[in-house]
């Protein structure tokens, strides 16, 4: 087949563009081979780019060598087209399509390049593995399902930019070398060749250059930024994610909350023209680990956890009463309806929160108001009774028990209410819940390295009311800390920073920095706070989360044009690959060959 380049020619139209009002005029299109249709001797093909697909047809009687070339058209081929424009006859007509009452009929065609035949057909739902569609990710991403993935995340973009620069938001950017970053991840390293031995970070997040713009005097900063983060993937995790990064001058919590909920409102309208309802609900984190044993609850549906460690304190169930005297909880959700659940349905639920760390999965039902089977019979009658009414169970019911350190019996039950929830399909996919979890703690003890650390980064300001407490009962300190949550999901964190050395110096002895470290890691900070840091406070959107959400995705891969495999590896150019040994001698590193 002769392949032409392009020559002089130019598109009239777009394949998305034609309409029965273009009929009579002589247009040229240009894009790939979507479908090919042999019918009663004419031949359809539908010509697709970025903007939609459009119907050609070629008949036999205009130009028969025109039809046999058209005939050998393969999928994917991209040709050049000019022909007439107009309507299709009666009961061709395609409702669906927005160029679906034309046709485009053929007078001549130019192949301009041949394609090879695809790994997979280009259809919707996609059947290709994963593993191929990231191999040929640029054929994937001709799919409409992926361009239309790609025009949201960028619409979502141009709305965050838009409206951050209307509020006087400055964008800047801040360095990809840069001196390590402390948002507790792993760092990618990179080699200096200058400097032998040195090297430079990655950035988590531009978190210190940020803050030092506000010393700088820019008031407000923003930048749409790559974050890079070595840490094991998972569905919604890259190493390389993208931030919408803000911080603010003089800038209280509120402050940050109205900015945010109105870019977040600003995005749901530019990309599926939704009214988000502002300001969006709070709740301390305390009571989100109290009510959804989780710091980022769905709160899309009930079945919320109901403490009754006060009742069975003094109970004869040993296990119950023996886990509150130890200083821990006794907890319980009720799964409406389930007290019809088998005896397999029980042990499958008791697998799961095996897994999840608990030591069993104590259960009774609701049957004539009164409690049966399972652990029942340990119950006195007021117990029972107590016990239903704080888990406000009724008839037909079961009660789903853990007993615990208070820590294990939220992260189980928090689980095993949005498993139970899940099952039951009590949560309404066509909700958007935002939260905003405020009020975490500061410092969260680490059993393994017997040292607090701190619960988000170590620049945020503790609560003044707490402040006095930083050395004497770290646990007790709150920090000006907040996520904002939707539906379960984490789609951002910030905090109102420390901006004094004083108060900086002593978090970090809290969690074991020596002085020197700290002046090794962060000196540059302290120092900048030396001379006249403002107040100042921020937020960090995720925007590959907030795209996800956006066209309801489950994965971030799906909005991320070119995603790493969960073992890290990009099958489309095969990063990483091994250097070659020239590189490696002048950056002047070798690998030690591993241990067999
Ligand atoms: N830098 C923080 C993070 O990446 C966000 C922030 O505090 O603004 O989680």
């Amino acid at each position: 087949m002769k392949l032409e380049t392009l020559g002089t020619s130019k598109r009239t139209h777009t394949c998305g563009e034609l309409r029965a009002g273009n009929a009579g005029e002589t247009v040229s299109l240009m894009g790939w081979v979507h479908r090919r249709r042999d019918l009663g001797g004419l031949l359809f093909i539908d010509l697709r780019d970025r903007y939609g697909t459009t119907q050609i047809v070629f008949h036999p009687e205009t130009d028969s060598a025109l039809f046999d070339a058209a005939g050998e058209l393969g999928a994917e081929y991209v040709i050049a087209i000019e022909g007439e424009a107009g309507v299709r006859p009666d009961g061709t007509i395609n409702r669906d399509m927005p160029t679906g009452e034309v046709e485009v009929t053929v007078k001549t065609m130019r192949v301009l390049n041949d394609c090879q035949t695809p790994p997979f057909v280009l259809e919707e739902p996609i059947k290709a593995s994963d593993e191929l569609r990231l191999e040929y990710r640029y054929l994937d991403l001709r799919r409409p399902h992926m361009q239309e993935r790609l025009l949201a995340r960028h619409t979502a973009a141009i709305a965050a930019r838009n409206y951050l620069a209307n509020l006087d938001f400055l964008e800047i950017e801040t360095p990809m070398l840069a001196k390590k970053t402390p948002e507790g991840a792993r760092d990618f390293i990179v080699p200096s060749r200058v400097h032998p031995g040195k090297v430079y970070a990655l950035p988590q997040s531009p978190q210190l250059y940020k803050q030092i713009l506000m010393v700088s005097g820019c008031d407000k900063y923003f930048q749409i930024a790559r974050c890079l983060r070595d840490e094991d993937l998972r569905a919604d995790r890259q190493y390389e994610h993208t931030q919408i990064d803000i911080e603010m001058s003089f800038a209280t919590q509120d402050d940050v909350f109205t900015m945010a909920e109105g870019l977040m409102a600003a995005m749901w309208k530019a990309v599926n023209d939704v009214d988000l309802p502002t300001p969006f609900p709070r709740l301390p984190y305390a009571e989100a680990m109290a009510r959804f044993g989780s710091d980022k609850p769905d709160t899309r549906f009930g079945m919320e956890i109901a403490d009754v460690s006060g009742i069975v304190a003094e109970s004869e169930f040993k296990v119950f009463s023996g886990a509150v005297a130890a200083g821990g909880s006794v907890k319980c959700i009720c799964a409406p309806g389930c007290a019809s659940w088998s005896r397999k349905d029980i042990d499958n639920h008791e697998e799961l929160v095996k897994k999840w760390g608990a030591k069993g999965l104590a259960w009774a039902k609701v049957e004539r108001d009164s409690l049966t089977g399972g652990i029942s019979k340990f119950l006195s009658p007021n117990e029972a009774t107590a016990i239903m009414d704080a888990a406000k169970a009724g008839d037909g019911d079961i009660l789903l028990f853990c007993a615990d350190r208070t820590k294990l019996v939220h992260d189980v039950l928090g689980r095993l209410r949005l498993a139970v929830g899940a099952e039951l399909e009590l949560i309404p996919a066509d909700k958007l819940n935002f939260l905003w979890v405020t009020d975490f703690p500061m410092f969260a003890w680490n059993d393994d390295t017997d040292s607090w650390e701190t619960e988000h980064h170590m620049f945020t300001m503790p609560r003044d009311e707490d402040m006095e407490y930083l050395e004497s009962d770290p646990g007790r300190v709150l920090g000006q800390l907040y996520d904002l949550v939707l539906n379960g999901v984490e789609m951002a964190s910030g905090s109102i920073r420390i901006h004094r050395r004083d108060i900086q110096e002593r978090v970090m002895a809290v969690v074991g920095m020596s002085r020197e470290d700290a002046e090794t890691r962060f000196g540059f900070l302290l120092k900048a706070f030396d001379y006249g840091a403002p107040p100042h406070g921020g937020i960090a959107p995720g925007l590959d989360r907030i795209v996800m959400m956006l066209v309801g995705e489950d994965s971030i891969r799906d909005v991320i044009a070119f995603p790493k495999t969960y073992k890290g590896i990009s099958l489309m150019d095969g990063s990483p690959s091994e250097p070659e040994p020239e590189v490696m001698k002048e950056i002047g590193i070798s690998f030690v060959e591993e241990k067999k």
